[in-house]
């Protein structure tokens, strides 16, 4: 039986404001820590069409500019509200029409921008830590968010050629536009369609080198020094933790799997994986009853593990 808890309800559509957010993070947490941010402008294909959208950056680019035309934008917190998860940050921005000898200015319009900023992050592995940068992140993305609504479509229009022009671009791949691929999996799409650690929804990626079959993935923010969760690692981890709690370990597992399917765990399919992972936990299940006599993995040296970085697909 599969863990109810594994199944998604229903794949959940790719959030293009909730990546553009996250990526938004990355990159005030770079130009804090100092790093060089170039990217301008993030594009995405949805339903065949590219939306685009200022990065924070990209933002700051577009104030930049309007102050170069007698436009300046000024900003100013003026509410913090703290929770126990989160902070709230209220930024006002307003933008002054400066006369040409600038000594002389106008109010023209003036906007606000709100940002609830979790005090945690989650982590490549799903694991949920404390974000050192959580303050910064939220004041900066009201301030954004306030400045933003000042620009008006024209500014955005240009500072997105500009970016076009100096390759200020940068590309996101989401699940829809990977999903274009054979649909090698389509039958098993019932067992496990979303991460159960991420709920983002696998894409069918191809290994270019044709090395490996394609593999469930999908991406993971910016920043991460993995760039994917895929589906085989986290049906290895769920075996791995069963193995565990058997008392064994992952090279009792591959000892199970050469036996039974006359194969290793990385050339299984996906759903001779999802048999494997399935089994163990019966086992766990058979051992936490009292009665039952549990079938103990004998511990071995462990196997080298198939390296992520084999399925080399750019993100
Ligand atoms: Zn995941």
């Amino acid at each position: 039986m599969i863990d109810k808890a594994l199944i998604p309800k229903k794949t959940e559509a790719f959030d293009v404001f909730t990546v553009m957010d996250r990526l938004d993070d990355a990159q005030i947490e770079a130009e804090i820590k100092g790093e060089v941010v170039s990217t301008w402008v993030y594009e995405f294909e949805q339903e065949g069409r590219a939306i685009r959208g200022l990065s924070k950056k990209g933002t700051d680019a577009a104030v930049d500019l309007l102050a170069k035309r007698g436009e300046v934008i000024r900003e100013k917190l003026i509410a913090i509200e703290r929770t126990p998860e989160a902070y709230e940050f209220v930024v006002v921005a307003q933008k002054f029409l400066l006369s040409k000898d600038g000594t002389q200015e106008v109010l023209l319009q003036e906007s606000l921008g709100f940002k609830r900023q979790p005090l945690t992050m989650k982590k490549k592995d799903g694991t949920i830590i404390d974000d050192p940068f959580f303050f910064e992140k939220g004041g900066i993305k009201a301030a954004r968010n306030a400045k933003r609504r000042l620009l008006g479509p024209a500014i955005e229009e240009l500072i997105i050629a500009e970016a076009v022009k100096g390759r200020k671009v940068k590309q996101i791949k989401t699940p829809a536009s990977e999903a274009e691929a054979p649909a090698m999996y389509e039958e098993e799409t019932s067992l496990l369609t979303t991460c159960p650690i991420h709920n983002e929804p696998w894409a069918i990626r191809t290994s270019k080198t044709g090395k490996y079959p394609p593999f469930r993935s999908h991406n993971l923010p910016i920043g991460s020094d993995k760039p994917y969760c895929n589906f085989s690692e986290v049906m290895k981890g769920d075996a791995e933790a069963s193995a565990k709690a058997l008392g064994g370990t992952w090279a009792a597992v591959e000892e199970r799997i050469k036996t039974k399917y006359n194969s290793t765990w990385s050339k299984l399919t996906d759903e001779q994986k999802v048999e494997v992972v399935m089994g163990l936990r019966d086992l766990v299940a058979a051992k936490q009853q009292p009665k039952a006599e549990a079938e103990v993995a004998e511990p071995e040296a462990p196997d080298e593990p198939e390296d992520w970085r084999d399925h080399d697909t750019e993100y």
